[in-house]
């Protein structure tokens, strides 16, 4: 599909950026040749200037280069002055931008004062009522008519005051009009966004972000490529900002962050990024710049595969399906390899980490849901029987040695695959140089007792033409994305979740395989692997927490809600629990989640299953309790072990 019909970025092949239009945004530029700019949002009460200040400053100080602050009515609009003079005062130039929800005033008095306002197309001119009705083509109009009498003003007061604006498009906070005629879809996140652009065009105001934003990785990234695609068909070139929403916090905010913004920088997408982290927003910033690292260092990386013909729906994900072999690939979920190749012996504490924990009292493995299916061992002789579920993978030398071949598997390189005529099942290591080896691609192709390890690297486009060449040829062999890194953890959660992340979003991949020898954080490394395929939702291991990262709105403290709220529904696999601060957003913003725990003011919550509210404004104190008796009533509750 490399007809400009399916084009997105300027090449699915290399690394290139691609080309947007400059803004001025009060002195930092953004797009055009402009590096890729640095954001977040602060979680103070606007009215409170003194400790919006202050944050604003440890913001700056971490390296943020524009500093979002939310505007929810007029009177935090105009305390905007304040919070811009204090700074200017403290010698701080760092350009402010207004976030906007529902509030037009808000937004026209906040233009005269910061450098960029963010509107929110689901709600600038629309209330979420979550209502179902017919609309035809006239009725549409008349709607459109009126969202341009309502969002005009703002636009000439934007290109009067040289103000930019973002139009920042978010799943799950569509207004009726576009969920009735597109869906909660990226089509609909897309269109609802060309709405407000074609009224800015039409007043020639060009000064313009626009942003896709969703929790859910795979929905971000097709909505952000069908973006581009439909810009590029219209002539536009608008810069573009990059987040996941209500990412979460720790490693799987992070993994989810990394997946979602790095897939789309790896194609050369993206002017400016926040990482959404239910943190203090400063911690935000190295993770972001992280993120950032690697694409300073890998624009030079070159894709030495071509392909003829490119078979992916960049828009629309879609697992590629393999045949299944000795169950892996197939509908069987990816597998996960653990490397446990630096321990000369294992025990019980080393299974217990990888989530199988020996119970002696009754001689038998308690079996959690983080638990891989293979470890790969150098040293195949232990001490322990290990149990019956958990497989090995080792070097071909060792296994060729031994006499023990009952659940154990040889990982066999190309030069010895190629010479050994070995019958039994077995994984195969392939390497970037043998890539495009036909040869070896036919004999693994006919073997029908063999998996191909693939070697990723850090580039998307590499491991993209692998398999789109696997396509071609009609090659349905399962495949495990194997990665391995000296990098620091921290590097490491980036550029694993990019790497690996952004293959499986492409729909590739029957498995995870870290390698990392020095590797002493095994239980680490493993959750990284599960949170990789959780988040991009290919095998659901936990419950999935889709929390905001809070801001100005929030009258609790989120960080704590959130972690006792994760606390008391962590075993609860396959649900989507979200945390959101306030009420004006939340309940759209929580887009596909299960139940959602909401903020309504101080010390009240209110609860929904779905996008429907069950209880309204109850006590806080009591909030847990009703949570889980919420998720009883409707049958989704379990025991924990
Ligand atoms: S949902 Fe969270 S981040 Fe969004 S406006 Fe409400 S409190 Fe702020």
């Amino acid at each position: 599909m490399s007809s400009t019909e399916f084009k997105y970025c300027e090449s699915t092949n290399f690394y290139k950026r691609l080309k947007t239009r400059e803004v001025n945004i009060g002195g930092v530029p953004l797009g055009g040749n402009n590096p890729v700019r640095v954001q977040s949002m602060t979680t103070t009460d606007t009215l409170n200037t003194v400790d919006t200040v202050n944050q604003s400053i440890r913001m700056i100080k971490a390296g943020c280069e524009y500093v979002r602050i939310t505007a929810p009515n007029v009177k935090q609009a105009h305390n905007l002055d304040n919070i811009k003079k204090d700074l200017l005062s403290k010698g701080y130039k760092v350009p402010l931008i207004a976030d906007i929800h529902f509030t037009p005033k808000a937004a026209e008095i906040a233009a005269e004062i910061v450098s960029k306002v963010r509107i929110n197309p689901g709600n600038y001119a629309d209330r979420k009522r979550f209502q179902k009705f017919e609309i035809n083509d006239n009725e549409y109009k008349l709607e459109l008519d009126r969202v341009y009498n309502k969002f005009s003003p703002l636009v000439k007061i934007c290109k009067e005051n040289g103000t930019v604006m973002r139009i920042g498009t978010n799943h799950g906070s569509l207004s009726d009009r576009i969920m009735n005629r597109y869906g909660d879809t990226p089509l609909g996140m897309v269109e609802s966004a060309m709405e407000y652009i074609r009224i800015c065009e039409d007043h020639n105001f060009k000064d313009i972000v626009l942003s896709m934003k969703s929790s859910n990785p795979i929905v971000m990234v097709n909505a952000y490529r069908l973006l581009v695609n439909k810009m590029l068909k219209n002539n536009m070139n608008y810069p573009l900002h990059l987040g996941v929403t209500e990412a979460g916090d720790g490693i799987e905010g992070r993994i989810k962050s990394a997946l979602g913004i790095g897939t789309l920088l790896e194609d050369g997408i993206g002017d400016t990024i926040r990482v959404s982290l239910t943190e203090d927003p400063e911690f935000e910033i190295p993770v972001a710049n992280r993120i950032l690292d690697r694409y300073k260092k890998n624009s030079f990386l070159k894709n030495d595969i071509k392909v003829e013909d490119n078979y992916i729906n960049p828009f629309n994900y879609t697992k590629k399906i393999t045949e299944k072999r000795f169950k892996i690939g197939g509908d069987n979920v990816p597998i996960v390899i653990v490397d446990l190749s630096n321990l000369k012996e294992i025990d019980y504490n080393d299974l217990s980490e990888i989530n199988y924990t020996y119970v002696k009292s009754i001689d038998k493995w308690n079996i959690g849901d983080l638990a891989p299916e293979y470890i790969y061992l150098e040293n195949i002789n232990h001490s322990i029987e290990l149990p019956i579920q958990l497989k090995i993978i080792c070097p071909f030398k060792i296994w060729k040695k031994s006499n023990k071949k009952l659940r154990i598997y040889p990982l066999m390189n190309v030069k010895e695959y190629l010479e050994e005529d070995i019958q039994d099942e077995k994984f195969i290591y392939i390497d970037k140089s043998d890539f495009n080896n036909t040869n070896l691609l036919t004999k693994v192709y006919n073997d029908k007792n063999s998996v191909i390890v693939l070697n990723c690297d850090n580039n998307i486009q590499r491991h993209r033409n692998f398999f789109i060449n696997l396509i071609n040829k009609n090659f349905n062999i399962p495949v495990i994305l194997s990665f391995k890194s000296s990098l620091t953890f921290k590097e490491k959660i980036i550029n694993t979740s990019i790497s690996l992340g952004g293959t499986m979003l492409d729909g590739f991949g029957d498995g995870i395989f870290l390698k990392d020898k020095e590797n002493s954080q095994i239980k680490i490394h493993n959750e990284l692997s599960f949170n990789i395929l959780q988040s991009t939702r290919t095998r659901i291991s936990k419950t999935e927490f889709i929390s905001c990262p809070s801001c100005g709105r929030t009258q609790f403290d989120l960080q704590k809600t959130t972690e006792k709220v994760r606390k008391n529904t962590s075993h609860l696999k396959g649900l989507k629990i979200a945390v959101m601060g306030c009420i004006v957003n939340g309940p759209g913003e929580m887009a596909d989640a299960d139940y959602g725990y909401v903020g309504t003011g101080k010390n009240k919550v209110s609860l929904y299953k779905k996008h429907k509210l069950i209880k309204n404004q109850i006590d806080s104190k009591n909030s847990i309790e009703e949570l889980i008796n919420l998720i009883k009533i409707n049958n989704d509750w379990v025991e924990p072990n």
